[in-house]
């Protein structure tokens, strides 16, 4: 039997329907600020605490901790109290030779055989940071410095682009999101925060529920997901 319900839509096409139509109204999806800086960047003094309640103040479901250089520095923002549900992930933000890469999905700094304050070789990253299991995604690319800008369009292998970055300013954010388009890469959107007022600027909605940072590569991955500015 094929019951059909309002406007004649099948079960299945109903389901489809109200999870696309949540998905738009932003009513089931997971909220993550995906770039954020604290002390432990060594270039700031935004402690990770007072970082994770603005967060929750402002709705967010979850922060990613992507500090300079280490995966390694904010290991320690794991103890942090938080409250239920309120998810804290870490990554790490790399300097290379092309501009910053946002790098999800590594658990340490096995990789980092360089140090700190070193421009590390885009490509030689990419085939480590994926041969881990790990994604890399080019931060804030049209800034004009530490950015990739039109080389985007020529490097492959890239897992997405961050379109929504909270420092940059519109026509960036705009220039972020032609080459999203343009190259069929995911959008992600994170503050990139170093001060306790940018913190949820901008963030990245999840289409599905999110319990890991396996989930949020899959996501990624599968494109169900997208950089947001904050109202
Ligand atoms: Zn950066
Ligand atoms: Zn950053």
């Amino acid at each position: 039997m094929n019951t059909t319900y309002g406007s004649g839509f099948t079960v299945r096409e109903a389901v489809f329907n109200l999870e696309r139509n949540c998905f738009l109204l932003g009513i089931s999806a997971v909220l993550i600020d995906m770039h954020c800086h604290s002390v432990f960047s060594q270039d700031n003094n935004l402690e990770p605490a007072d970082l994770i309640d603005r967060a929750v103040q402002l709705g967010l479901d979850g922060v990613c901790f992507t500090e300079h250089y280490s995966v390694d520095a904010s290991r320690p923002v794991e103890r942090i109290e938080r409250p239920d549900g309120f998810l804290i992930f870490r990554g790490v933000e790399i300097s290379t030779d092309v501009g910053h890469v946002l790098v999800y999905g590594l658990s340490d700094d096995s990789w980092n055989v360089w140090g700190r304050n070193l421009h590390l070789n885009l490509a030689e990253i990419m085939e480590i940071v994926h041969a881990l299991g790990g994604i890399c995604i080019p931060a804030h690319p049209f800034r004009g410095w530490e950015s990739f800008g039109e080389r985007i369009y020529t490097i492959k292998g890239l897992d997405g682009i961050e379109t929504h970055n909270g420092v940059d300013g519109p026509l960036q954010q705009r220039s972020a999101m032609e080459a999203a388009l343009k190259l069929g890469l995911p959008s992600i959107g994170g503050s990139d925060c170093h001060h306790l007022n940018q913190v949820g600027r901008t963030f990245t909605e999840f289409k599905d529920p999110i319990s890991s940072m396996a989930d949020i590569i899959v996501q990624i991955k599968a494109g169900t997901c997208r950089g947001k500015n904050h109202e």
